[in-house]
C-alpha cells in the first residue's frame, strides 16, 4: 500500500496560514478516499470469494468446460514489409492473401475444418451453459444464509458476472488479417495499412484457386501459349511459317501451332511449338504428322496438300 505525501509549498505573503490549512484539507481528504477504495476493495473481495467459495454454478460451468475441447484456431495474421512508398501504395492485399492461401491450401482446408467443427461443438456447449447459467434449481436462498454482508440478489448478480467470464470463446469462422507496411530509411516515415478477411472470402480464395489449378492442367491452358513463349517461337522460326514461309508481308496472320496436338497430350513447350500461317494451321486440325510437317491443305502455295 502506498500512501502519498503531499506537501503544498504555499506563498504566503501575509503569513495568515490560509495556505497550510488548505494542504491539510487536502491530505485528509484524499487520505479518506484511499481508505474508502481499499475497504471497498476488501469487501468486494470478500464478497467474490464468498461466491467462489459457494456457487454450484460455477462449479457446473467449470466442469461443462472441461468437458469440452475446441480446436486452437490461433489468429491467422500475414504481415508484407515493403522496400519503397511506390511499392506500399501499390500493394493488392487481395492478390496476396489470394496467392497465400493457393500456395498453402491444405492448411486453410484444416483450419475451415476445425471451424466447422468448432462452431457445431459451440452449439451443443451453448445450449448446455444457457441451462446451467438460467439459475433454475439452485438454492440461493440455503446458501446465502451461511454469508454475511450478501444477500440473493447480490450473490446471483456477482455469479452472473463470473459465470459470463468463464463462458469459453472459440474460433468458429476462420479470418485472416493482412497487414502491410513500409518505413522510410531514417524511420521518419511509417505507413501502416491492414485488412481482414471473412471465413466466406477466405472459401472464395480457395475456390478459385482449385478452379485456376484445373485451367493449369486443362487443354485450354496449354492452347493458350503464354504471350512470351510465343515471341519466343515467332521469333526462333523468322516471323515466318514453317511450311509455307509465308510472312506477314504476305498478309496473312501467323498462328503458334503445336505440333503434336494439345488432345493428344502435346506440351506447350519451344521443342512442341512452331511458327504457322492461318492457312496451314487451319488446313492441319489435329492431325498429328510426326516429322513435324504438316502436308495438308495449303491453298496459297506450292506445298502438296495431304487431301
Ligand atoms: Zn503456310
Amino acid at each position: 500500500m502506498i500512501v502519498y505525501h503531499i506537501v503544498l509549498r504555499t506563498k504566503d505573503p501575509q503569513g495568515d496560514g490560509g495556505g497550510i490549512l488548505i494542504g491539510f484539507v487536502v491530505v485528509a481528504v484524499l487520505f479518506l478516499i484511499v481508505l474508502v477504495v481499499i475497504a471497498g476493495k476488501a469487501l468486494s473481495y470478500h464478497r467474490d470469494a464468498f461466491v467462489r467459495e459457494h456457487s454450484q454454478m460455477l462449479r457446473d460451468v467449470d466442469c461443462l468446460n472441461q468437458s469440452f475441447r475446441f480446436d486452437d484456431i490461433g489468429e491467422q495474421v500475414l504481415t508484407r514489409v515493403l522496400e519503397s512508398k511506390a511499392q506500399f501504395d501499390r500493394f493488392d492485399p487481395d492478390l496476396f492473401v489470394s496467392e497465400h492461401i493457393s500456395g498453402d491450401m491444405g492448411s486453410y482446408l484444416d483450419l475451415l475444418d476445425s471451424a466447422d467443427g468448432n462452431r457445431a461443438l459451440y452449439e451443443e456447449y451453448s445450449e448446455i451453459y444457457d441451462r446451467i447459467t438460467s439459475g433454475v434449481g439452485y438454492d440461493y436462498i440455503g446458501i446465502v444464509s451461511q454469508g454475511r454482508m450478501i444477500d440473493t440478489d447480490l450473490f446471483r448478480r456477482l455469479e452472473g458476472e463470473m459465470v459470463r467470464e468463464m463462458k469459453l470463446n472459440p474460433v468458429t469462422s476462420l479470418s485472416v488479417t493482412v497487414d502491410w507496411s513500409y518505413t522510410s530509411p531514417a524511420g521518419r516515415n511509417r505507413y501502416r495499412d491492414s485488412r481482414m478477411y471473412s471465413q466466406d472470402d477466405i472459401i472464395g480464395f480457395i475456390e478459385e484457386g482449385r478452379r485456376r489449378e484445373q485451367y493449369r492442367n486443362s487443354v485450354q491452358y496449354e492452347r493458350s501459349v503464354a504471350a512470351g513463349l510465343r515471341y519466343d517461337v515467332l521469333k526462333r522460326d523468322g516471323f515466318r511459317c514453317v511450311l509455307c514461309g509465308a510472312s506477314r508481308a504476305d498478309g496473312i496472320k501467323l498462328h503458334v501451332d503445336h505440333v503434336i496436338p494439345v488432345s493428344k497430350g502435346g506440351r506447350s513447350t519451344m521443342d512442341n511449338l512452331r511458327t504457322l500461317c492461318e492457312e496451314c494451321n487451319l488446313g492441319k486440325g489435329d492431325k498429328y504428322d510426326p516429322s513435324g510437317e504438316n502436308r495438308l491443305g495449303c491453298g496459297h502455295h506450292s506445298i502438296p496438300c495431304g487431301r
